[in-house]
């Protein structure tokens, strides 16, 4: 599903990405865990075509991220391909940055209507469902400062995955959250993964991500120091630094 190989960044002159390779397979959830500034959600920015690599590829289904090949060499997608790559890719941050000005259903008509060209009353209902599924029956034409911080994030994992997206990613979905809310919204994530929908999930989260992950990869100053089945890196890790690291967080 997604394949990143020898991926390097730099911001300026400070490298944030160092030789990142990592892979999601069809249907596997995988969490990305380390210490602040690892470079978690720049990576996935990466993967979401939000950021440019400097260096190494990042495949999705099969195709480059943010590159084309011509004449042997790779040049940067057209904006308008860079943003065809960005709606096949579900994304749900940290703030849930809603459409302050629309209800919860039309933040999640929006897409399916302005980009993929779904009928108006056909994304309704589309949404109307999604946001059942997300437990938001009733909830539907509440604004988001109408909505508690969980429902919100709820709404935008509804949003994302109104564009039927082929992968999810998510970053720290849960952080910015109450403990009572954050038990909401790992319960969707939670069935979301019961459904195999294939996810990539940077989160400070550790009993999330023992309850749902599959794989981890753990990293450091933007570099992979190790990653596996996530049984393994969290119950026996091979590096000192990860155990260093999840004793902390414990
Ligand atoms: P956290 O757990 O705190 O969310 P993170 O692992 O997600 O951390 P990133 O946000 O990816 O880390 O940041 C990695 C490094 O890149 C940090 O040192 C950060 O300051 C730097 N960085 C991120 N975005 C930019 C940017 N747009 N310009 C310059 N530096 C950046
Ligand atoms: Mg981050």
């Amino acid at each position: 599903k997604m394949r990143s190989r020898h991926v390097f960044k730099s911001f300026g002159a400070t490298p944030v990405l160092r030789d990142v390779s990592a892979e999601v397979r069809d249907g596997e959830i995988v969490a990305l865990i380390g210490p602040s500034g690892a470079g978690k959600s720049t990576f996935l920015r990466c993967v979401n075509n939000l950021e440019v690599i400097d260096s190494g590829r990042i495949e999705v289904d099969g195709e480059l991220v943010g590159y084309r090949e011509a004449g042997g060499f790779l040049e940067p997608l057209p904006e308008r391909e860079a943003s065809r790559q960005r709606a096949r890719i579900g994304m749900v941050f940290q703030h849930f940055n809603l459409f302050r000005h629309m209800t919860a259903l039309q933040n999640v008509a929006y897409g399916p209507r302005q980009v993929l060209g779904t009928p108006k009353a056909e994304a309704a209902r589309q949404a109307a469902e999604l946001l059942e599924r997300m437990g938001l029956a009733g909830r539907e034409h509440h604004y988001p400062r109408q909505l508690s911080g969980g429902q919100q994030q709820r709404v935008a994992i509804a949003r994302a995955l109104a564009m039927d997206p082929s992968m999810i990613l998510l970053d720290e979905p849960t952080s910015a959250l109450d403990p009572e809310l954050r038990v909401e919204v790992a319960g969707v994530i939670r069935d979301l993964a019961g459904q195999r929908c294939t996810m990539l999930m940077a989160t400070h989260d550790i009993p999330l991500v023992e309850d749902i992950a599959d794989r981890v990869v753990f990293m450091v100053d933007g570099g992979v120091v190790e990653q596996g089945p996530a049984e393994r890196v969290l119950t026996s890790p091979e590096h000192e630094r990860t155990r260093a690291f999840l004793a902390r967080m414990s």
